[in-house]
C-alpha cells in the first residue's frame, strides 16, 4: 500500500515501511498458526477433532480458509520465489490478502468486523489515489524509448512533474504488458527520464522494442513520484556511490546540486560511478558532461569489465587486438548484482591519464564499440560527449579510502552525506565505509542506501 496513514504520519516512504509490512505479516501468520494448532490439539485431546472438522459451521470453515490464505501468502513471499517469479508472487499476494481478510471477517465478525472495514477502506483509498494520480499523469502521456549499450533503455516521458531528485515512479506501458507496473528511479533532476536495464520480463520487451523502433513513442501510465530521499542540498560534503543503472540515483542528485550551487550548502561532491564497460557512459552522457564542468564535483568513473592493459596492448595490430579483448571481457549478465564484475579486487584501480586515450588501440576500441552500437543500438540523438580519459579508472574503487579522504579535513559541525545505489555488495561496502569514519567529535555522517528491489 503506497498511500497509507503510517507513511503520512511518519514521513517514511512505502519502500521503507516494507520492513514493517513484512514483519507484521509474519507475526500474523505465526499468531494464526498458534491459534489453529491450539484448537486442533484441544479437540484431538477431547476426541472431537473429526466431528469439528466435518461440522457445517460457516464461521469455523471461514477461519480455516483464512488461515490457508495466510499460509499461501507466507510461503509465496519467500525471497527465492519473489525474485524468480515476481508477477506470480504479486498476483498471489493480492488475491490471498483479499481472501484472508474477507474470510477472517466471516470467521469472527464481532472481533474483526470494524478493523477489517478499516483495512479494506485504506486499501480502496490507496488504489483510488493511485488510479486518480495515474489518470492525471497519464492523459496523453507518451514514453519515448531509446536503446542504449549494455541492454539498457532510456525512457523519456512527455510530462513534467514536481519531484525530489532520485524519486521513483511506476511505469506501465499497456502495449507491452497490460497489467504490469514497474518501479524505476527518475534519472534526471528536472524531467521524467529513466535509465532501465533490460532483465527478463517487461524490461526485456521494452529493450527489444527500443532496438526495433528507436525513438518510438508509446502510450504510458505513470504513477508517482514516490520516495523519501534526504535533502542533499543542505549537506556540506556529499559522497555518492553508484553501480550500473544505480547511476540514476546519484546523477539525479549531483546534477540537481550542480544546477543550484548558489542555493546549496554543498562544498564538495565525491562522485563515484562503477560500470562494466566504457560504452555505458552513454547512459548519462549529458549529466557526465555537466558534472565534469562543475567546480565542486570530483567525478570518477570505475570500469570493472575491461582490462586497462587493453590500451597499450598489441601496438602492431590495433584493430584485431581490441576486438579480441572486447570479446574476452566478462559477459554482461541480466542480474542487477552483476553490474560489478566479481573478479576485480577492491582498491586495484589504475588511474589512466588523458594521453592514454589517444593511443591507437584505444581508438580502435572506440571504433569497435561504435560499430557495435551502430548495429545493436541507437543512442539518444544529437550530441557527442566531450568526456576525457582523466575521469576513468579501471577496477573496483576502494570505498573506504574514498570516504576517509573526503571527510579528512571536515569540520566538526560539517554535515557529510553518503549515498549509494547499486549492487548489494557496493551498498554493503558503502555502509561499512560510512560507519568507519564515524568518530566522537567528528563531523555528522549520514548514510542513505537506495535499493533497486524490495529486498
Ligand atoms: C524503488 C525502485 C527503483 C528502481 N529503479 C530502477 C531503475 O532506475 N533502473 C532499472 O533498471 N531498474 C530499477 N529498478 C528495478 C526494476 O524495477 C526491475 O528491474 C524491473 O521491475 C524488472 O522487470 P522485469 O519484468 O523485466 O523483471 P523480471 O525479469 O521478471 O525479474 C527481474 C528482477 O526484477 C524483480 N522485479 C520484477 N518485477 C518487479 C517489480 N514490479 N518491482 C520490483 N521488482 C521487480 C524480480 O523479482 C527479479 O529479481 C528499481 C526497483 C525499485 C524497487
Amino acid at each position: 500500500m503506497k498511500n497509507n496513514p503510517i507513511a503520512f504520519i511518519t514521513g517514511y516512504s512505502h519502500e521503507r515501511l516494507n520492513v514493517l509490512h513484512r514483519w507484521a505479516g509474519r507475526f500474523c501468520w505465526v499468531q494464526a498458526s498458534i491459534h489453529v494448532c491450539l484448537y486442533m490439539y484441544t479437540w484431538e485431546r477431547t476426541g472431537s477433532l473429526i466431528i469439528r472438522l466435518l461440522q457445517p459451521d460457516p464461521a469455523f470453515r471461514a477461519g480455516l480458509i483464512s488461515w490457508l490464505f495466510f499460509s499461501i501468502l507466507f510461503v509465496c513471499s519467500f525471497a527465492f520465489i519473489r525474485r524468480r517469479a515476481y508477477e506470480c508472487f504479486f498476483i498471489v499476494h493480492i488475491a490471498c490478502a483479499i481472501g484472508a481478510v474477507v474470510s477472517l471477517g466471516w470467521h469472527a465478525p464481532k472481533t474483526y468486523g470494524m478493523v477489517l472495514y478499516l483495512v479494506g477502506g485504506m486499501w480502496v483509498f490507496d488504489r483510488s489515489v493511485r488510479f486518480i494520480r495515474g489518470v492525471h499523469y497519464s492523459k496523453g502521456t507518451k514514453a519515448t524509448i531509446y536503446p542504449l549499450p549494455g541492454d539498457a533503455i532510456k525512457v523519456v516521458l512527455n510530462k513534467s512533474a514536481t519531484f525530489q531528485p532520485a524519486s521513483h515512479g511506476f511505469i506501465n506501458i499497456p502495449s507491452l504488458k497490460l497489467f504490469q507496473s514497474h518501479p524505476f528511479t527518475i534519472s534526471s533532476a528536472d524531467s521524467l527520464e529513466f535509465i532501465i536495464r533490460g532483465q527478463r520480463g517487461f524490461t526485456r520487451k521494452l529493450y527489444d522494442r527500443a532496438v526495433k523502433n528507436p525513438g518510438e513513442s508509446l502510450s504510458c501510465y505513470f504513477d508517482g513520484p514516490y520516495g523519501n530521499i534526504p535533502d542533499y542540498r543542505r549537506m556540506n560534503r556529499v559522497i555518492l556511490f553508484a553501480g550500473g543503472s544505480g547511476g540514476s540515483f546519484s546523477f539525479a542528485i549531483a546534477t540537481d546540486i550542480a544546477r543550484n550551487l548558489a542555493r546549496c550548502c554543498v562544498e564538495s561532491i565525491e562522485f563515484v560511478w562503477v560500470i562494466r564497460e566504457r560504452a555505458h557512459t552513454k547512459w548519462f552522457e549529458k549529466e557526465i558532461d555537466e558534472l565534469a564542468e562543475c567546480p565542486v564535483v570530483n567525478l570518477r568513473i570505475f570500469i570493472t569489465g575491461e582490462d586497462s592493459n587493453l590500451i597499450n596492448s598489441h601496438p602492431e595490430s590495433p584493430v584485431s587486438a581490441s576486438a579480441e579483448n572486447l570479446r574476452a571481457s566478462p559477459p554482461l549478465e541480466g542480474a542487477m548484482d552483476s553490474d560489478i564484475a566479481v573478479d576485480d579486487k577492491p582498491g586495484s584501480s589504475s588511474p589512466i591519464c588523458a594521453i592514454d586515450f589517444v593511443s591507437l588501440p584505444e581508438k580502435a576500441l572506440q571504433l569497435e564499440i561504435n560499430a557495435e552500437e551502430k548495429i545493436n543500438t541507437t543512442s539518444t540523438p544529437g550530441r557527442q560527449s566531450s568526456l576525457q580519459g582523466e575521469y576513468f579508472e579501471y577496477g573496483r574503487p576502494d570505498l573506504g579510502s574514498i570516504v576517509k579522504e573526503a571527510v579528512r579535513n571536515a569540520r566538526q559541525n560539517d554535515l557529510v552525506a553518503v549515498g549509494a545505489c547499486g549492487p548489494t555488495e557496493l551498498m554493503r561496502r558503502a555502509r561499512n565505509a560510512a560507519a568507519d569514519v564515524i568518530t566522537p567529535g567528528g563531523p555528522s555522517i549520514s548514510l542513505h542506501c537506495e535499493q533497486f528491489g524490495w529486498g
